[in-house]
């Protein structure tokens, strides 16, 4: 068997693992069941393509969007690896197939609804796989906030392969999320890896909204460097956009409701630019590579604490210092829980347990980064010193009344 550091290198042009990853590859070389969760730009991807690439055989990876597979398959290709997708947007379907019968393809992607097909377990018991992965396996999970019926689909066909091994992977998964993944997916107990999820140079801050336009001035010109201020609302990123031009920044606007090529310059813009303000909808953000973000604001609650970690983590990627910080209402709230009406009767309880955890961290008298990596899953020490509460402790807040507040319907 090759050496696996000398693959990492003379494959992907890297020095080093990072962070788990050696942990996770050698339990997935071994032949092991394992879940892995870890941040976002961690690099979970390299914990199943380099496998792919030193076993023999090939890596069927399941993933939940054909627009997330086609990014990978690019990257995966452009560094020599032998990898396709398999899916309704692509006309090379029997090419591919063949293919992977032949023994030619080390990773191929599939979305989960293809895997559940009766004839998928068939072509697969006439090709060799050397390993599933299971990406942004949270979907499995009812809890988690991004359920996919088809990846309850998923289960039988593993079983009908006992002896590959099956690596899930996700960056966003509470206790629950979690427990629940290894039983769905029949991983074991032991075989649940979790990365470090602190970001230390993040501050974070968090404060009820009064003017939040006068509020997002004052963070702007506490900071110059570029940021993502999010807004809940279309038309709120164009008006708060307007207003910032106002002041002289540069600014742009980004929501799914824009022309694409617009969208897109917008985005260039940015990430070409050291000063500038993306006033965004959440649409903004996933797959953009900008390590100098200096600051986040959320103007208003975040749909959950996992989207909050993923959204204020797009700041300070360069290891610099960086702010996030976050401007709530007690509307915000009362939105949520009348959204929480609309909720099937499945999801009640998930959903009711992500607004009560949120509501624990904007009205939390302790530690921020404390509250957040305890939940996920963490053990961090009691103060960070790099939160607003532990910059200026608040005074005689009863945090428990204040949440009964805004917490019960
Ligand atoms: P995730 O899926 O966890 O969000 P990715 O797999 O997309 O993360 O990886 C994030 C980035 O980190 C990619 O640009 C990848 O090339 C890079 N990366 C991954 N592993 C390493 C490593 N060991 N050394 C340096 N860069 C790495
Ligand atoms: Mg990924």
């Amino acid at each position: 068997m090759p050496d696996l550091l000398d693959l990492l290198h003379s494959t992907f042009g890297f020095n080093d693992f990072r962070g788990v990853q050696r942990q996770v590859v050698d339990r997935v070389m071994a032949g092991d069941r394992t879940l892995a969760v870890m941040p976002t730009g961690a690099g979970k991807s390299l914990c199943y393509q380099l496998p792919a690439v030193a076993l023999e055989g090939t890596c069927v990876v399941i993933s939940p969007l054909i627009a997330l597979m086609h990014d990978q398959l690019r990257a995966a290709t452009a560094v020599g690896i032998r990898a396709a997708t398999l899916t309704s947007a692509d006309d090379n379907r029997v090419e591919t197939i063949e293919r992977f019968k032949a023994g030619d393809l080390d990773l191929l992607y599939v979305a989960p609804e293809r895997a559940s097909a009766g004839h998928f377990r068939e072509l697969l018991s006439r090709a060799k796989v050397a390993l599933f992965a299971i990406d942004e396996a949270h979907c499995v999970s009812e809890w988690g906030h991004d359920f996919r019926p088809d990846y309850r689909l998923l289960r039988p066909l593993l079983d009908s392969f006992p002896d590959v091994p099956r690596l899930a992977l996700t960056a966003t998964a509470d206790a629950h999320t979690r427990d629940d993944i290894l039983v769905q997916l029949g991983i074991p107990t032991d075989g649940l890896i979790v990365a470090g999820f602190d970001r230390p140079n993040i501050r974070y801050a968090i404060s009820p909204r009064q003017n939040t336009t006068q509020q997002i001035a004052d963070l702007l010109r506490e900071q110059p460097g570029p940021g993502i201020v999010y807004v809940q609302s279309r038309a709120g990123t164009e008006k708060l956009a307007a207003q910032i031009a106002a002041t002289g920044r540069p600014v742009r606007a980004y929501h799914a409701g824009l022309e694409p090529q617009i969208r897109a310059a917008n985005q260039a813009a940015f990430v070409a630019s050291e000063e500038m303000v993306m006033v965004a909808t959440v649409a903004f953000g996933m797959g953009i590579d900008k390590p100098d973000v200096r600051f986040v604001a959320h103007a208003g609650l975040p749909k959950s604490i996992e989207a909050y970690y993923q959204e204020t983590g797009r700041a300070g990627r360069d290891g610099e210092p960086a702010v996030a910080h976050m401007f709530w209402g007690a509307d915000d709230f009362a939105k949520a829980r009348q959204r929480l009406g609309e909720v099937d009767e499945i999801r009640l309880p998930g959903e009711r347990a992500r607004l009560t955890a949120l509501g624990g961290l904007v009205e939390t008298p302790s530690c921020r980064r404390a509250l957040l990596l305890r939940y996920f899953g963490e053990h961090p020490p009691e103060a960070c010193g790099n939160c607003d509460n532990c910059l200026s402790p608040p005074q005689g807040v009863d945090a428990t009344e204040l949440a009964r507040k805004y917490l019960s319907a």
